[in-house]
């Protein structure tokens, strides 16, 4: 199945100069959706995943499912404020300025196999903190797994030597 034909360009979105791929014409097609969600699920089974964690929003989108494929768990990771338990927080860098991200502080059991997993690999920016995030809480993080990869931006060297598998690549 050709994937990309369901990743939609959007230019200047959210601001002048970027090139969004949008992947809501892939998620509203039941076939592809199911199909790529399925070909994350492979990849994840075989890291022994017990955990998906994904950041809000479009890693639940992603996360989700593939825990369900999985009977795996699923551990939300969300924007300051959002989460209604105890919380541990990270901040992490963007383009302009900082974000927050948290993680409930009871959500991993120590040495609990982790798969990490979000709809993009851009800088790698968002995946790092989620990471981070995982590992204080004792998270043994096997794998990350996405839809899109934009490989000019490095992402995957930024996450190190863990095992990064992505369903297309720009
Ligand atoms: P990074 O932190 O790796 O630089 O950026 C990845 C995060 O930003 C992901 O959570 C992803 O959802 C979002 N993101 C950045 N650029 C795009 C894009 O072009 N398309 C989509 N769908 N998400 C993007």
């Amino acid at each position: 199945m050709d994937f990309k034909t369901l990743i939609r360009e959007i230019p200047d979105f959210p601001q002048p100069g970027i090139l969004f791929r949008d992947i809501t014409p892939l998620l509203a097609d039941g076939e592809a959706y199911q199909k790529a969600i399925n070909k994350l699920a492979v990849f994840a089974k075989e890291k022994g995943a017990e955990l998906i964690v994904g950041p809000e929003a479009r890693g639940y989108v992603v996360g989700a499912p593939l825990a369900y494929a999985l009977t795996a768990g699923f551990v939300p990771v969300r924007k300051k404020g959002k989460l209604p338990g105890q919380t541990l927080a990270v901040q992490y860098g963007l383009e302009y300025g900082n974000d927050v991200l948290e993680i409930h502080v009871d959500a991993i059991q120590p040495g609990q196999r982790v798969v990490v997993a979000d709809d993009l690999l851009a800088t790698g920016g968002t995946m790092s903190a989620t990471i981070d995030l995982v590992k204080k809480l004792g998270g043994n993080v096997v794998g990350g797994a996405f839809l899109i990869e934009l490989m000019e931006l490095g992402g995957r060297n930024k996450l190190g030597d863990l095992d990064v598998f992505t369903l297309v690549q720009y």
